[in-house]
């Protein structure tokens, strides 16, 4: 029975989606990568998760900022509040705080610690309801990723394909926050806000869906306690 890597950046949905992996899976791998983010904290976060979850953690050193373009790998490019970003009507603007290919990249690393591990399954904590509007959290670009990988690793040709899976992508944020805590999953270790300051800041897109979604649910923030 071969195991899973599940992509984990110390934030709330790749935490929940680890959780349910461990529950799935014989042996999980949880891939965590030093992109050069600005939110450094949740780095911290990501192995006190993989820890309290008992999953081994690979973390890999890609210093994305070496071209930035993203409010979260340049530190020229302010991180906006969510209200400047909702206010673009019906179809806003993918905000400054998309990473360029970040996703296309970890799922290609995700790939080879996969492949390399005899993993058959990648677990994605995308969601694609309440997001920020990021192209790469879209189901139809996991569907065509996995088709990429099909075609592109050794494993593939062997048919052996890798399964992507993202148990999360088509639910709200309170349901999100209502299954982590069904799962025992440690919420209080994780981390979502985009500024990396000492406290999160309530105000950046990423603070308001969470806190959004806490509140739909019910349930006290407890990494605020
Ligand atoms: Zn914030």
């Amino acid at each position: 029975m071969a195991g899973a890597v599940v992509l984990l950046s110390g934030g709330l949905d790749s935490t929940v989606c680890l959780a349910m992996a461990v529950r799935e899976e014989s042996a999980v791998t949880a891939l965590t990568v030093d992109y050069g983010q600005r939110h450094r904290v949740e780095l911290e976060g990501a192995a006190k998760v993989a820890g309290a979850l008992e999953a081994e953690q690979l973390l890999v050193h890609l210093d994305l900022s070496a071209w930035g373009g993203s409010a979260l790998t340049d530190e020229a490019v302010a991180v906006p509040d969510h209200a400047a970003i909702s206010s673009g009507g019906a179809s806003p603007a993918i905000p400054v705080t998309y990473v360029p290919a970040r996703n296309l990249i970890f799922c290609a690393l995700a790939c080879g610690v996969a492949e390399s591990r005899n993993c058959d399954t990648v677990y994605l904590g995308v969601n694609a309801l309440d997001y920020s509007g990021y192209p790469d959290c879209r189901p139809e670009f996991v569907a065509a990723f996995q088709q990429a990988a099909t075609l592109g690793l050794k494993r593939g040709v062997e048919g052996r394909p890798l399964e992507f899976r993202t148990p999360l992508i088509s639910r709200t944020k309170a349901e999100i926050v209502r299954l982590g805590v069904e799962l025992g999953a440690p919420l209080e270790l994780t981390w979502s806000c985009y500024r990396g300051e000492a406290a999160p800041c309530g105000s950046c897109d990423s603070c308001v869906l969470r806190a959004k979604g806490f509140s739909e649910a019910g349930v006290a923030d407890p990494a605020l306690a």
